[in-house]
């Protein structure tokens, strides 16, 4: 007989959430309460108000929450489309702006390479946006190297 195992394992994923439309921070906020639905939440960062980067539109708010989860990537990623789907995001071109935006960042070490999935995230090591929260919850994955690279970013704690 085989021994099923008794603890669904669990993969430690980084996501980050951005917004720039409505109450931006609202949203944010809202996210990463939503955020409990695709798995256990081990950390939210601060959150931050940028520019728009290679984009438009009024500032956005970003932020970055670790959370460990029992889906697969795909899984993930599909929930977390319905979270933005549901947080009344309109899909029209590509950086417009959005009520919500939800990117899987690091799923543990996996690499994923697929049309609709790329892990980890292509662009997270060029962000401002994004290398700040993470460095809130994920200090060893960011040094000051890396915060140098987007030293031309502005970006503010909230
Ligand atoms: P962006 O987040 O780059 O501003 P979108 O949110 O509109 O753009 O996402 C565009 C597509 O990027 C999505 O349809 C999704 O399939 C794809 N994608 C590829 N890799 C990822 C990832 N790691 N996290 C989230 N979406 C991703
Ligand atoms: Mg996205």
């Amino acid at each position: 007989m085989t021994e099923r195992p008794l603890v669904r394992s669990t993969v430690r994923t980084y996501i980050a959430v951005g917004a720039n439309l409505g109450d931006a921070q609202a949203h944010v906020h809202a996210a990463l309460h939503a955020l409990e639905t695709v798995g256990s939440v081990q950390a939210v960062s601060h959150l931050y108000r940028t520019a728009p980067h290679e984009a438009i539109g009024p500032d956005y708010v970003n932020a970055v929450a670790c959370v460990d989860t029992a889906h697969n990537a795909v899984t993930l990623l599909r929930h977390l489309q319905a979270l933005e789907a549901a947080a009344g995001r309109q899909r029209s071109t590509v950086n417009a702006p959005r009520t919500l935006d939800l990117d899987v960042l690091l799923f543990g070490r996996a690499s994923v390479w697929s049309p609709t999935l790329t892990i980890p995230h292509p662009r997270m090591w060029t962000r401002a946006f994004v290398l700040y929260p993470l460095r809130d919850v994920a200090p060893h994955l960011v040094g000051d190297a890396h915060l140098a690279q987007v030293a031309g970013q502005p970006i503010t704690q909230l």
